[in-house]
């Protein structure tokens, strides 16, 4: 499990323990639904269409052999059904809000009763802009209903009533993968379901959507050229397993993540001059776009690296950068290459 997140979830549920630390323990919640509920967005934003009905891990035993989109339905229609049906006893966010209609789902349940390439056609069906809309929406509202939560509303527990209610919302599917949720949630009491549903689950399915995203990345990135078009190497990046590459649809890299448009201004300036790379560009010594702001503390090392590409060819790029590694222990080029393009280039021609 990841550390913080696994930290956090910890810290969470020594502080839901007692009633003097129970309105930390509801923003400890916070903070870890709001780290994990990141990454989901971080997936949204810069993924292609295609990656979130992909199954890479198809067959296997366990949460990485769903797709993307699956993910992010099951973990909201479960967090929606338990929030809004059991503990608020209101409307769920899917009818509430139109979602129903928007996210194009043709199923209205938890989506456990599916299974192999029935996962990969449903996820096929779903706007994934819209229920990322949806996924947000769930999160919100059961934000509003925690902080309503007192600690005496933690020992609530849910009889035969709520069994036949849940049963009768025809949200939880009668398929056997699928109808042991509703005993399995109404023998908890609030407190349970806080530690479950809206916290351990979420950290479950999210882990496993980075499985899926780090695989669908290592796929994306076979056969590309590992020269990134502002002069860092792919092969030797340390965020390597988690990006697909600035020269596939897979991209992660920070520097379009964090752009408006979600390009990296490298990127979209090397295609609108038409060229390889910030290498074959002219302006290259002065420039201060994407990567080159002077403010990035690897914008002169990745200048290095791009006027030794200049001068010596790429080829001969990745074998200096493979020596670079054998020699010094290093993550980021800067750490060898230093502040100034000049001094980073005689280095690396030294190598
Ligand atoms: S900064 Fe831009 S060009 Fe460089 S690796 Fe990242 S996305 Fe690619
Ligand atoms: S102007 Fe800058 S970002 Fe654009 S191609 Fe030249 S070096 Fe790269």
């Amino acid at each position: 499990m990841d550390k913080d997140w696994a930290q956090m979830n910890k810290e969470m549920q020594a502080l839901l323990a007692k009633e003097t630390t129970f309105k930390d323990a509801i923003s400890k919640l916070m903070e870890l639904r709001g780290s994990l509920f990141a990454q989901i967005t971080q997936i949204v934003n810069v993924f292609p269409e295609e990656a979130f009905w992909q199954m890479p891990f198809a067959g296997a035993d366990g949460y990485h052999s769903k797709t993307l989109a699956y993910s992010i339905w099951h973990i909201f229609r479960i967090e929606d059904i338990v929030a809004h049906e059991m503990i608020a006893e209101d409307q769920q966010v899917l009818f509430a809000q139109g979602f129903d209609k928007t996210v194009h789902s043709p199923i209205i349940t938890t989506g456990n009763e599916l299974s192999g390439n029935e996962i990969a056609e449903f996820s096929k069906k779903l706007d994934v802009k819209e229920l990322y809309h949806y996924a947000q929406a769930v999160m919100e509202s059961t934000h509003q209903i925690l902080e309503q939560l007192q600690y005496t509303d933690l020992k609530r527990r849910f009889g035969d009533e709520m069994i036949a209610k849940l049963q009768r919302t025809g949200c939880i599917s009668e398929d056997e993968n699928a109808n042991w949720l509703i005993t399995y949630w109404c023998g908890k009491d609030v407190r349970g379901l806080i530690k479950m549903p809206f916290s351990r689950h979420w950290i479950m399915h999210i882990e496993a959507m980075r499985r899926i995203m780090n695989k669908l990345c290592k796929t994306a990135r076979k056969g590309v050229d590992p020269v990134a078009y502002c002069g860092l190497s792919c092969n030797h990046c340390f965020l390597g397993e988690w990006c697909g590459s600035c020269r596939t649809s897979y991209n992660t890299c920070s520097n379009a993540i964090f752009s408006p448009d979600g390009i990296c201004p490298n990127v979209k300036c090397c295609k609108e001059k038409g060229i390889n790379g910030c290498y074959e560009c002219d302006g290259l010594e002065s420039c201060e776009k994407g990567f080159y702001v002077p403010s990035n503390d690897g914008a002169n090392a990745a200048k290095a690296l791009s006027l030794y590409i200049r001068n010596h060819g790429k080829k001969e790029f990745l074998k200096v950068h493979d020596r670079l590694h054998q020699k010094y222990d290093f993550s980021k080029t800067q750490e060898i290459l230093g502040q100034d393009y000049h001094e980073g280039l005689r280095i690396l021609e030294e190598n």
